[in-house]
């Protein structure tokens, strides 16, 4: 069959390389994909939000089967128009999408199916928000509603800190239109894991759980980004645990969305907290994590594209999921600069001798290739990922190839795994 990937990060070079090995899959495109991603697939210039492009690229190419990766054309509503056109895909449609595009929505679905989460109220007003936080004192956490780039959460250690999060996100209007409400939530302590499951609408199979890392800088100092590294397993996660997250999260969300006319299909992905009275949902999201998405396709046995179809055409309770026992982790090579301002064109040296190292891959991200030389074009740029018997072997191999990689212009963090490596 012809498969369209849409997206261009780490993620969906992960996904392409995972699906390119399936037998099913005959020709595989990816838009717009990057340099990485046109080595295993036909890379075409349409971007991921150019819905129009999409569908005219899928019609005249006869594509049998869309892959979305990222949450942005899921929201837009990509999946309904290629439903609408007779082509399975893989992702939410619109509604379910929304999922993550509107926290109190999630909150809400939390509250009506007894979902355990931290507690929480809606505000679309000021004044109210802050009597709410005046009545129920700090620490709290104030959120913008909607999409906010990941920057809508602020976490407030006291009263003062809380009303002017109220004033940044409603009256400056930090945020957009995704600060017109605000959800306010007990801050809830514990250590967070990252959870993931196929959906198919009416079933949800557990995939591995993944541990990212947000800020910038080794220590978790810095600001936060967009990840700069992950593995899998995470420890936190142990297997009761897991059947915990599938029973009282994962499983009641799935009814439950599909009661409020809402069915959800894809991959749900779960922000998780381990607190000491189980697992409690942060927020949901919509699509794979970047970078969860590379370590897990590692580890993955089964034919992700079989797994993937299952999920689009409701037959994911004929299927099991099938893993290599070996952990795996990322490691995510960056541009001086990011998160912050950054310069594009710096040339990187050295990704075919770290790409030859046994057990390691190197996804790419912000990458693009000119007279047989890579340049970084973006803030994340390479993902180097690697197995091993355990997470510590695993970051040991990915170090390696990070050593490797000749490229002054980019840095990485240090102690990508440390939580389940120890000293
Ligand atoms: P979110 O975008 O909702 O995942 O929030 C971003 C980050 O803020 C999470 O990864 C947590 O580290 C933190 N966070 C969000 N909500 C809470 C909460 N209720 N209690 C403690 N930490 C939180």
């Amino acid at each position: 069959m012809k498969v369209l990937v849409i997206g261009s990060g780490g993620r969906e070079h992960a996904l392409c390389w995972a699906i390119a090995k399936s037998p099913l899959c005959d020709e595989l495109y990816c838009a717009p994909g990057n340099a990485g991603i046109d080595h295993v697939a036909i890379t075409v210039p349409i971007a991921a939000n150019d819905l129009d492009g999409i569908m005219g690229f899928v019609n005249i190419n006869g594509v049998d089967f869309v892959v979305v990766g990222p949450e942005g054309p899921l929201v837009e509503g990509l999946v309904d128009r290629l439903e609408a056109a007779g082509v399975p895909a893989f992702g939410p449609n619109a509604r379910a999408a929304e999922y993550e595009g509107s926290k109190g929505l999630t909150k809400d679905l939390c509250a009506k199916y007894l979902i355990p989460t931290a507690e929480y109220a809606r505000f679309d007003e000021p004044d109210a928000a802050k009597e709410y936080i005046r009545v129920h004192g700090a620490p709290i956490v104030v959120k913008a509603d909607g999409l906010a780039a990941g920057k809508g959460v602020i976490l407030c250690r006291n009263v003062n800190e809380a009303y002017a999060a109220i004033d940044h996100i409603m009256a400056e209007s930090a945020f957009g239109e995704a600060g017109a409400e605000v959800v306010i939530e007990e801050m809830m302590a514990g250590e967070e894991a990252s959870f993931f499951a196929l959906v198919d609408g009416k079933t949800a199979l557990p995939l591995v759980a993944a541990q990212d890392h947000k800020a910038a800088f080794d220590g978790d100092e810095g600001p936060n980004t967009g990840g700069m590294g992950a593995y899998s397993p995470a420890p936190v996660v142990t297997d009761e645990m897991a059947e915990r997250v599938m029973d009282e999260i994962i499983n009641p969300t799935i009814r439950g969305a599909a009661e409020e006319g809402r069915p959800y299909k894809g991959v749900l992905y779960a922000g998780l907290m381990i607190t000491e009275d189980g697992p409690k949902l942060i927020e949901y999201n919509v699509r794979f994590g970047d970078p969860e998405c590379q370590p897990m396709m590692m580890r993955l046995k089964s034919d992700v594209l079989e797994l993937l179809l299952a999920c689009a055409e409701g037959r994911l309770d004929e299927h099991k999921i099938e893993w290599r026992d070996e952990a795996a982790l990322c490691v995510v090579m960056a541009t001086e600069g990011y998160p912050g301002a950054y310069e594009v064109g710096s040339e990187i040296r050295g990704l075919e001798k770290a790409d030859k190292l046994k057990d390691v891959m190197i996804f790419h991200a912000g990458t693009d290739e000119g007279d047989g030389n890579f340049v970084a074009v973006g803030g994340r740029v390479l993902n180097v990922t690697a197995m091993g018997k355990t997470v510590k072997v695993a970051q040991k191999r990915a170090y390696e190839a990070v050593g490797l990689i000749d490229w002054p212009e980019g840095f990485c963090r240090g102690d990508i795994g440390w939580r389940a490596v120890g000293d």
